[in-house]
């Protein structure tokens, strides 16, 4: 990925045991803290290791409680904590081994721990191996919104082993669909069909390379990145009113469907992508059903990020595989909500 700093995204099955080497290629030997959660602790972190032991490194270790929950000020600046408290300097390195959780975490730890240190983001879940794990965005959850502090921040390597998709229950693979459908409706509509196949190695590698050109053109978010907000509107609203029992990739699903609705009922666009956005994601399994009061989805709408002054900036779809910005006066946002459930 060309970004200022320049970083690669390794792909392969079972490539973790191998991962020492992997970083040992690009890295000189220093002290490695491996962030990672609850469950994936106990799945993942004593292969990778032995591998970072066997190449030199030395390693230490933090590791809080699984799920969106921990995503807080609270396990942040635990992490940090945990940090100094190893002796961790501006030349060690942070390996973030797990889902988007621990990514988003890591990341943001990795940004401002003595104003900034290196991080290798070792994706586990389906999600974080499609999306969150390339790009540089991290950060933690508010009260008021998801994600509402953080950074960019690259990450030094990335590498992806889909082996570990072995211990995903079929709902986290599910979140990993989501994505993947999403950025085939941003980009590449042919890429749907194999998501729906769950041709993995494909999906993984198609999405990859979308979101890496989506990042070099606009690192900070600040133009055509926000297409791959599409879905997340709604998506963080129905995350945030459920307490999170609805998890990322599930309520995106719920929220690109709601947004195609709306689009096309507000005349944004001359064709309604939801019926079959709803028809290919509810044969997925996906729940699509938004039962929420609209007042209290539009309370947490109004906490998003793609605010800007009085206008919000959100996704509309053109066809399946291209959608366009578009600047939505904030008066008609509750309307557009509304719409879309
Ligand atoms: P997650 O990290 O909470 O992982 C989901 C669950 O799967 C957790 O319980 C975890 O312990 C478990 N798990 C992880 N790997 C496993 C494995 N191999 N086998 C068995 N269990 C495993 O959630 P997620 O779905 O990976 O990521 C969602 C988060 O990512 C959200 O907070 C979302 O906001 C964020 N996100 C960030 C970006 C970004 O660009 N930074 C993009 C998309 C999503
Ligand atoms: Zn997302």
């Amino acid at each position: 990925v060309s970004t200022k700093r320049p970083y690669d995204i390794l792909i392969g099955q079972d490539i973790l045991k191998d991962a020492g080497k992997y970083i040992r290629e690009r890295i000189d030997p220093c002290k490695i803290c491996l962030v990672t959660d609850s469950k994936v602790n106990g799945l993942y972190s004593q292969v990778l290791t032995t591998s970072l032991i066997e190449h030199g490194f030395q390693t230490c270790k933090v590791v809080f409680p699984e799920g969106e929950h921990s995503k807080t000020m609270n396990t942040y600046s635990n992490i940090l904590e945990a940090l100094a408290d190893e002796g961790m300097s501006r030349s060690d390195l942070i390996v973030a081994l797990g889902g988007g959780v621990v990514g988003d975490l890591s990341g943001f730890a990795a940004s401002s721990y003595m104003r900034g240190i290196r991080y290798i983001q070792i994706p586990t879940t389906y999600l974080a191996t499609v999306d969150s794990s390339v790009g540089g965005k991290t950060g933690i959850n508010l009260l008021n919104g998801k994600n509402l502090a953080g950074a960019f921040w690259q990450p030094s390597l990335v590498i992806s082993d889909y082996k570990t998709f072995d211990t995903l229950n079929d709902d986290e693979l599910l979140n990993g669909v989501a994505e993947a459908v999403k950025s085939g409706m941003v980009a590449e509509n042919t890429l749907i069909d194999k998501v729906l196949h769950r041709d993995y190695a494909y999906v993984i590698e198609r999405c990859v390379s979308i979101k890496k050109s989506i990042v070099e053109a606009d690192e900070r978010d600040t133009g055509m990145r926000q297409l791959l907000n599409f879905g997340h509107t709604i998506g963080h609203c129905i995350e945030k009113i459920s307490s999170f029992s609805v998890s990322h990739g599930h309520a995106v699903a719920k929220g690109m469907v709601a947004e195609s609705k709306a689009a096309f009922k507000m005349g944004l666009t001359e064709n309604d992508v939801s019926v079959y956005l709803a028809d290919i994601l509810g044969s997925c399994g996906f729940d699509l059903s938004i039962p929420y009061d609209p007042d209290e989805m539009y309370y947490y709408a109004h906490n998003d990020k793609k605010i800007d002054g009085d206008s919000i900036t959100i996704v509309v779809p053109e066809t399946i595989g291209k959608c366009r910005l578009h600047k939505l006066p904030l008066s008609e946002l509750p309307r557009y909500i509304e719409l879309g459930m």
